[in-house]
């Protein structure tokens, strides 16, 4: 206890090395890989974002311009948005916020032709 005694007086008295996390959030990193977003202006629901990203969590239907994700499944790994032919990927510089229920995002837009130098998938 005496030996410990110097330990527990300095962790009383020095600032703390944890958060409250998600009551106190640290201002994240400069280019930080964050949160997704698909502009549903640009996406032209070609099907590369959901063939590439290997989470699995964007489904991607043509027929009907849908593009769906489910953001708890990303890992954030940024692939999706360097394949996106459109530039319509990008992802903000903060991780999304817990939560306690299930989040699922749609967006639903219009067939865009392709950019005329779009690589080829
Ligand atoms: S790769 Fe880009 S343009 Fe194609 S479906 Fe995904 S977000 Fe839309
Ligand atoms: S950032 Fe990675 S894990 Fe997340 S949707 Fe894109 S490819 Fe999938």
């Amino acid at each position: 206890m005496f030996k410990m005694t110097p330990t527990i007086l300095k962790n009383f008295l020095t600032e703390k090395a944890t958060r409250l996390y998600p009551f106190e959030i640290r201002e994240p990193y400069a280019h930080v890989r964050g949160e997704l977003v698909n502009n549903s202006e640009t996406c032209n629901f070609c099907g590369i974002c959901a063939a590439k990203c290997p989470s699995q969590c964007i489904k991607v239907d043509k027929k009907s311009a849908t593009w769906e994700c489910e953001p708890f499944e990303c890992v954030y790994c940024g692939i999706c948005v360097d394949a996106c032919p459109q530039e319509s990927l990008s992802q903000k510089e903060l991780y999304r916020k817990p939560s306690a229920e299930r989040q699922h995002i749609i967006i639903k837009g219009e067939i865009r032709p392709e950019k005329p130098d779009a690589p080829v998938a």
